[in-house]
């Protein structure tokens, strides 16, 4: 018998519920196929939870979170929660469960699907093949930093890091890059900071220990040019917080279809892995989400959290293989579609292929 794991499964709000079970529908066929158990224990966050026990990240979630393997979330928020006050608010109970858990490391991969090379606003020759992950640090630099205050004529933030904040985002993305193309690319603004410069001389310092991997080093404002203009030179990015927030929101739109996009929260003991799109109230119930972010995510969570390298690839190629094969769920139909499949079918499509792969 193989190996068993307990995923912690969030559903959330929205579309939350039907994109969640169509993952789990294609983790259950991944686990089949390759020889190993997973179960599930549900947990309550955002509106849900709201709904049921009057705070969006109830104590049960916060303790349920921290005894499992990895938690695979869908997404949370909707107008009938819009109302209340900030802190009762769905999103308050995410960030609080983010916080909770400990992730350092925010992993927002790129890709761009040949088949939806349309989708991108960018040229195909540009786009092709694009394929990077930028791992942001989460929890540090100048959103945290003190001292910061807001004066009527004079306001200021401190961007603040620390060797061991520098150390531990660095081995993420190097133990990423050994999983992928063994390139790295750390992006800083050392010709004009400090903290870039201690930035740049710790990441050396972990680098030694990946021989393989080759590190290059760019400036942020070229590493913006660069993402546009040449996109595929890139396979890691690793870079501070308020750099990363930026750049990976501009790597996302590369692709066009952020619909298509997963990302994960890690670094500490429990992952957290959800699709990088909300609750999209507006089309929630009506069986037409698309389901690949969400099943995407599950394949980040068993390639970086559970080591199942094979089962990850069976998903991501049983993607490709759907997008392929013209199948498309209503948000991209306009992309060579040959039939529009429900959120459902869209599902059942994926887990076939990975049983009969
Ligand atoms: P959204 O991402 O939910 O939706 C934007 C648009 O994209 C909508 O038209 C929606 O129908 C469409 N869309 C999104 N995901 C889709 C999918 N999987 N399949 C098909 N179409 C999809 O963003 P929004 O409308 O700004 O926010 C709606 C709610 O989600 C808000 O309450 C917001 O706070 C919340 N939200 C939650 C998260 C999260 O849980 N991590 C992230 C962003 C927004």
């Amino acid at each position: 018998m193989g190996k068993s794991y307990k995923l912690g499964i969030i559903k959330g709000d929205g579309i939350g519920p039907e994109i969640v079970d169509e993952a789990i529908n294609v983790l259950d066929a991944v686990a089949t196929k390759f020889g190993f158990e997973i179960s599930y224990e549900e947990f309550l966050l955002g509106g849900a939870a709201i709904d049921e026990t009057g705070v969006p990240l109830p104590q049960e979630t916060i303790n349920g979170v921290k005894k499992v393997d990895a938690v695979l979330f869908g997404a949370i928020g909707g107008p009938k929660w819009d109302n209340l006050e900030r802190h009762l608010r769905p999103e308050s109970g995410l960030l609080a469960l983010r916080k909770e858990m400990g992730t350092f490391a925010n992993l927002r991969p790129a890709i761009v699907y040949d088949e939806l090379i349309n989708a991108s606003t960018l040229k195909p020759d540009v786009v092709r093949g694009v394929d990077i992950m930028v791992v942001r640090e989460l929890t540090g630099g100048i959103y945290f930093g003190q001292p910061r205050e807001y004066a009527q004529d004079r306001a200021y933030n401190t961007m603040v890091y620390t060797r061991e904040e520098i150390a531990r985002i660095a081995k993420v993305a190097f133990d990423i890059a050994m999983k992928r193309d063994k390139r790295v690319c750390s992006v800083d603004k050392a010709n004009v900071l400090e903290v870039s410069q201690l930035w740049r001389e710790v990441v050396e310092e972990v680098a030694k220990d990946y021989p393989e991997v080759e590190l290059s080093h760019m400036y942020v404002d070229n590493a913006a040019m660069q993402l546009i203009r040449e996109p595929k030179q890139f396979d890691v990015i690793v870079t501070g917080n308020i750099f990363g927030d930026i750049l990976s929101d501009a790597a996302s739109m590369l692709s066009g279809s952020i619909g298509l996009l997963p990302s994960a929260s890690t670094g500490s003991k429990v992952g957290l892995y959800e699709p990088i799109h909300g609750s999209a109230p507006d089309i929630a119930g009506q069986g037409i989400a698309n389901p690949i972010a969400t099943i995407a995510s599950a394949a980040m969570l068993l390639r970086y959290e559970l080591d199942e390298t094979e089962a990850a690839d069976a998903i991501d190629n049983a993607i490709k293989k759907v997008l392929a094969d013209g199948y498309r769920t209503g948000d991209i139909a306009a992309f060579d579609a040959k039939e529009v499949v429900s959120c459902t079918e869209m599902g059942n499509i994926i887990a076939n292929y990975i049983s009969k792969s």
